[in-house]
């Protein structure tokens, strides 16, 4: 397997920028929940290309995405449109 982006929420909900959501090559690869105030990344679409990275770091001035190992992710490997999980 791969890289793939992670938004830790906590830095991300300080911001209600969207950036990272706009930015993103990917359709519906990283969006925004209302809920938890926050990005999230669809890890079956994430190409680990480090745009959102670069742009959240960079143009966002919060550093919130990093990537990860697929096998490290906090949440798992989670699949939301089947609800597959893998952990
Ligand atoms: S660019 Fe960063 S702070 Fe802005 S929504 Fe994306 S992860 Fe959150
Ligand atoms: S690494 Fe690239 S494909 Fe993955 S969420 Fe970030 S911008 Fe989208």
């Amino acid at each position: 397997m791969y890289y793939i982006a992670e938004v830790n929420k906590d830095i991300c909900s300080q911001s209600n920028c969207h950036l990272c959501t706009t930015y993103c090559p990917e359709a519906n690869c990283i969006n925004y929940s209302e809920a938890d105030k926050s990005a999230y990344v669809s890890v079956d679409r994430c190409k680990a290309c480090e745009i959102c990275v670069y742009i959240c770091k960079e143009v966002a001035k919060k550093e919130a995405i990093q990537m990860k190992w697929i096998d490290d992710l906090e949440e798992g490997f989670v699949i939301k449109r089947t609800g597959v999980v893998l952990r």
